[in-house]
């Protein structure tokens, strides 16, 4: 049996890397987890090379994506099918939250385009936080994606992606299966929520 696919989205400083770490330990065996931009060295390139050469919205979604598809099929896919179960730190969502949102406004369709054929999550989590409280968390590793206006319309894409359009005449958006958490909540109570979820479908 496929192994399930556990994701966390949310912006800079949400508390992400806390809680996919926690979860990796409370699931304790037949488990990976996977940072999308960085578990295989191709994300922390692109990283540099967005950061040396500034190219537009478009070539920066196409580089996400690719670093994105690597880790997909390098780390995510192969653990899953055999049966291992993967906590990702970011998975495709973000791609629409980063690029698609009223600040990087790329067309959701290019990024689809771009995207395609991943295996849909078995859950999303959301940790929907304002954008002044994650700052506050991560002050010194402030770079151009961590800027409080750029987050702000991060985080209110993620929250429209929560609910997509139901006529919408593709699939894409759908079937993610949201929870939305409290970022700002403390640690462990973020936890035991995760943990509630997720031995639902385990
Ligand atoms: P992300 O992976 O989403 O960028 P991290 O998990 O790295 O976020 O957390 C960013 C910072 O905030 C870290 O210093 C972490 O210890 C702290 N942190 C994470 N979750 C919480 C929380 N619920 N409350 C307070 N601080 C938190």
């Amino acid at each position: 049996m496929a192994g399930k696919l556990i994701v966390f989205e949310g912006i800079d400083g949400s508390g992400k890397s806390t809680q996919v770490d926690l979860l990796f330990q409370q699931i304790g065996s037949r488990v990976d987890k996977s940072k999308t931009f960085s578990s295989t060295g191709l994300g922390s390139r692109v990283e540099v090379i967005l950061k040396d050469l500034k190219p537009t919205r478009e070539v920066e979604a196409l580089l996400f994506a690719a670093a994105r598809l690597h880790t997909y099929k390098k780390v995510i896919k192969p653990n899953l099918n055999i049966g291992t179960n993967v906590i990702c730190d970011r998975y495709l969502m973000d791609a629409f939250a980063y690029s698609c949102n009223s600040i990087t406004r790329v067309l959701e369709g290019f990024v689809m385009n771009i995207n395609s054929d991943y295996r849909k999550p078995d859950i999303t989590f959301l940790l929907d936080i304002d954008p002044e409280v994650s700052l506050d968390r991560i002050q010194g590793t402030k770079d151009h994606y961590e800027k409080v206006d750029f987050l702000r319309s991060v985080r209110e894409k993620y929250l429209e992606l929560t609910e997509p359009d139901p006529d919408d005449w593709s699939d894409y958006f759908k079937g993610q299966n949201w929870v939305i958490l409290d970022g700002s909540k403390p640690v462990n109570v973020i936890q035991s929520l995760v943990w509630e979820e997720v031995q639902k479908i385990l």
